[in-house]
């Protein structure tokens, strides 16, 4: 199918966009034509903007409160980012645009952000080369696993399986299981990780890859990583890092050399973009050396003469995982974000969200019970067992958070606590901020002892009082 484009369309300030072709109307079938105009809404200015300023505060955002919610980082995102990303130069550029024919040069700005934010990433992490299609989380764990069963047929390994730890987000065995390898749990030890002990009963020559969290849901770090990285590379498995948060390591560690072959990244999480409801996101994914001829294509390459250039040349690689570029928004503010705070700026990122998260955890845990009581990295989890006791469950305690203005954290993730409520406060937040939050925590903990049944009713400050969660999901109407 052709596109559609205006004959020398000119693009807002000037950008000339080269001619396309237009298709001739004949081409285009009559059934497609409208009978009759579209009935769009004949609305005021005014009126415009009064529906979408509602629409506005009917949110609850990271621009609007505190929102601790573990796993997920939903941190501050620098206005700069989405400035950069409204530049004329970018907003009017196409994939379609040529890329090596006269006119070329329209993209080489976009292609050098793609390529440098690739660089930055393997610096980042130690990996050798990332490629930045996946557009979201999930998908760069299927691109990972799709590189890893290349890998395996490549060699002629006979491998059925993958080993995960039990508290891993569920996105891991599904994109385990999607690629066709048989999941193999891991409990976690009482350090709240995979033990080297537990991992070895699991271990044979089966084994594709094994799967781990890097810190784990848990925000806590492993400290046999190595030892269970030098026996999975006894068995030619693959050792993957799910890199979605990396707030607590950045500057700090590589995942490369603690023992990773391949991992991904959420640059919607770690490195800014608002996000949220399903995207938009981008899971680009590093490798090492040995692992660099499966990655999708295409590739951004630098050439001698300081051009850049898409590369399809690999015959190995796993093929296209997604149309074009990636989410280039996402990469484009992801690249303004490590530019903006450089590599100083990166280290502070970790320093802050792990100081901020132990601030939370040593203030809040003789008030509600935390399972594991150790230094934590970017996120705490406790669990709400002490208030159970008295009737009161995690979401009570997640509603009537609500009513003190904050967003709720986690709860009932990682499956492996009892009414568990993940909090992660990012590094974005002041201490203010935080002191609010733990005194909102505490007084609801208080209020759990002494009168439980408000905790029920939370939130009673909205204009809608609790909803009936089973009707809400079994009856879901979107549009009231
Ligand atoms: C968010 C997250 C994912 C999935 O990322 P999506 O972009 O939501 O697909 C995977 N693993 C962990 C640990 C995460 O926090």
């Amino acid at each position: 199918m052709k596109l559609i484009f205006n004959k020398g369309a000119q693009g807002r300030r000037g950008v000339k966009l080269p001619e396309l072709d237009v298709p001739n109307k004949a081409e285009i079938p009559e059934k497609l034509f409208r009978k009759s105009p579209a009935r769009l809404p004949e609305v005021s200015e005014m009126e415009v903007i009064r529906h979408f300023i509602e629409l506005s505060e009917n949110n609850f955002g990271v621009d609007t409160n505190f929102y601790p919610l573990g796993s997920c980082t939903m941190k501050y995102n620098p206005k700069i980012g989405e400035e950069v990303a409204r530049y004329n130069g970018f907003t009017a550029l196409h994939p379609l645009l040529p890329q090596l024919r006269p006119g070329g040069l329209l993209t080489q700005g976009a292609l050098q952000v793609i390529y440098e934010t690739e660089q930055f990433l393997s610096e980042l992490t130690g990996m050798a080369e990332f490629t930045m299609q996946p557009l979201a989380g999930a998908h760069g764990e299927l691109t990972g696993i799709m590189i890893i069963a290349a890998y395996h047929k490549a060699k002629g390994n006979k491998k059925t399986k993958v080993i995960i730890p039990d508290s891993a987000h569920g996105t891991n065995p599904a994109s385990a299981a999607i690629a066709g390898y048989r999941v193999e749990s891991v409990p976690s030890n009482e350090h709240g990780v995979m033990g080297y002990r537990e991992f070895m009963k699991v271990l044979d020559n089966e084994v594709a890859a094994v799967m781990l969290t890097c810190p784990n849901t848990l925000g806590l770090f492993n400290p046999e990583i190595k030892k269970i990285a030098d026996k999975v590379h006894e068995v030619d498995a693959l050792m993957y890092c799910d890199g979605a948060n990396l707030n607590a390591i950045l500057g700090k560690s590589k995942p490369a050399s603690i023992g990773f072959d391949l991992m991904h990244v959420n640059l919607h999480k770690t490195f800014g973009t608002p996000h949220g409801g399903g995207g938009p996101g981008a899971g680009p994914v590093g490798v090492k050396e040995k692992l660099k001829k499966f990655l999708p294509i295409s590739l951004v390459i630098k050439r001698r003469d300081g051009t850049y250039a898409l590369e399809y040349e690999r015959p190995s690689s796993i093929g296209y995982v997604a149309p074009f570029y990636g989410n280039f928004g996402v990469i484009l503010k992801a690249y303004t974000y490590i530019l903006s705070l450089g590599g100083e700026g990166l280290k502070k990122v970790s320093e802050n969200a792990v100081l901020n998260a132990n601030y939370i955890k040593e203030k809040l845990k003789t008030h509600y019970h935390l399972p594991y009581d150790r230094t934590c990295m970017h996120e705490c989890v406790f669990s709400a067992s002490r208030q159970m006791k008295k009737g009161v469950h995690a979401i009570d305690i997640a509603k009537r958070l609500i009513d003190y203005g904050f967003h709720p954290p986690t709860v009932y993730f990682p499956l492996i606590v009892e009414e568990a409520m993940m909090i992660e406060p990012t590094e974005t937040e002041s201490k203010e901020t935080i002191d609010a939050f733990i005194e909102a925590m505490i007084k609801i903990a208080e209020e759990a002892e002494k009168n439980p049944d408000l905790l029920h009713s939370a939130p009673v400050s909205t204009p809608i009082s609790r909803l009936d969660e089973t009707a809400a999901a079994r009856e879901m109407d979107l549009r009231v």
